[in-house]
């Protein structure tokens, strides 16, 4: 089947099972080309709950798929592929956090959205890696602990007089993008704006003009008036910014910078997922209870 194909199966099964496709900035273009939604999780999830589709496609990894089931616990949510999980996610689980907050007992646990949900439902707040310094910042106690990611909480660490003990977690994928890496882009743009994720390392971070989460980016880009750009994340996310911007350059600093469970979907998966009604996502009430309080309490602050 051609791509215009499956994309019409698509559309016409979307309309009869009332569903919404939504799709991370790091999915393959043609999956964010037929989503209803393109963004980052929490964004995407808040979306879904806010319309009238009784079911909901994530084109994302799992995490983010349990996220839209927390926030849209009445709607069916299903994920293409079971087996598209975060391995930074995954570095930790609910009995590992337990464990952790023994080590440190009576501080506030702050979990990135990038955990499972009995992680989220562990925690007593979350946040994004566009406000994790906000949120830090927003607790009432002078040390934290911050799990899973150690860059993005040695990052907030950084912008905050707390003290941030963090979890040992990180992203392989942003991991692989290397200082030499982002040095040799820049000598060989000098004019490009260096913009980054705070999960990349803490050597990367230092090297970047602009550090954001992914949607921070794109706004970023769109905003500016400069016309290069080193862009240290994953991949996928220019192809966002190349249909915003289409007058502008991006650099893409390593060849290695592949996030493979977020590629694990694809057009045919999406389709089938709608045909199957597969893969659901569910959990139990009271872990979507406790998860949820996490994540209202950062959507409060
Ligand atoms: S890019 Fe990193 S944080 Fe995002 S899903 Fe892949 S491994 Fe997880």
């Amino acid at each position: 089947m051609s791509i215009s194909e499956i994309t019409e199966k698509i559309q016409a099964l979307k309309a009869e099972r009332n569903a919404v496709i939504l799709a991370h900035n790091y999915q393959l273009g043609e999956v964010q080309d037929i989503a209803d939604f393109a963004g980052d999780s929490l964004e995407l999830s808040r979306k879904a709950a806010e319309t009238d589709a009784a079911v909901i496609v994530f084109c994302g990894v799992h995490f983010m798929a349990e996220t839209a089931k927390i926030l849209s616990p009445e709607k069916t949510v299903l994920i293409p592929d079971p087996h598209a999980g975060c391995p930074m996610a995954d570095m930790i689980n609910a009995e590992q956090l337990r464990e952790f907050k023994s080590q440190h007992p009576g501080l506030p646990v702050v979990a990135y959205v990038n955990t499972s949900a009995e992680v989220k439902a562990e925690s007593d707040i979350c946040c994004t890696s566009a406000n994790a310094v906000r949120i830090v910042e927003s607790l009432d106690a002078d040390t934290i602990l911050f799990v899973p990611d150690k860059s993005l909480g040695s990052y907030v660490a950084s912008k905050t007089n707390k003290k941030v003990i963090t979890y040992c977690g990180f992203c392989p994928t942003h991991h692989r993008i290397l200082s030499q890496d982002v040095v040799r882009a820049k000598r060989a743009h000098p004019e490009a704006i260096v913009i980054a994720h705070p999960e990349c390392t803490p050597d990367v971070v230092a090297l970047a003009d602009v550090v954001e989460s992914t949607s921070g980016m794109i706004r970023f880009v769109k905003s500016s008036d400069a016309r290069e750009f080193i862009v240290c994340t994953e991949r996928g996310i220019l192809h966002r910014l190349k249909l915003d911007s289409p007058d502008k350059q991006f650099y893409n600093p390593s060849p290695l910078n592949i996030c493979p469970n977020m590629k694990k979907i694809t057009l045919e998966k999406v389709l089938w997922s709608l045909q199957d009604m597969q893969y659901e996502i569910t959990l139990p009430q009271d872990m979507i209870e406790k998860a949820r309080a996490a994540i209202e309490g950062m959507i409060a602050v």
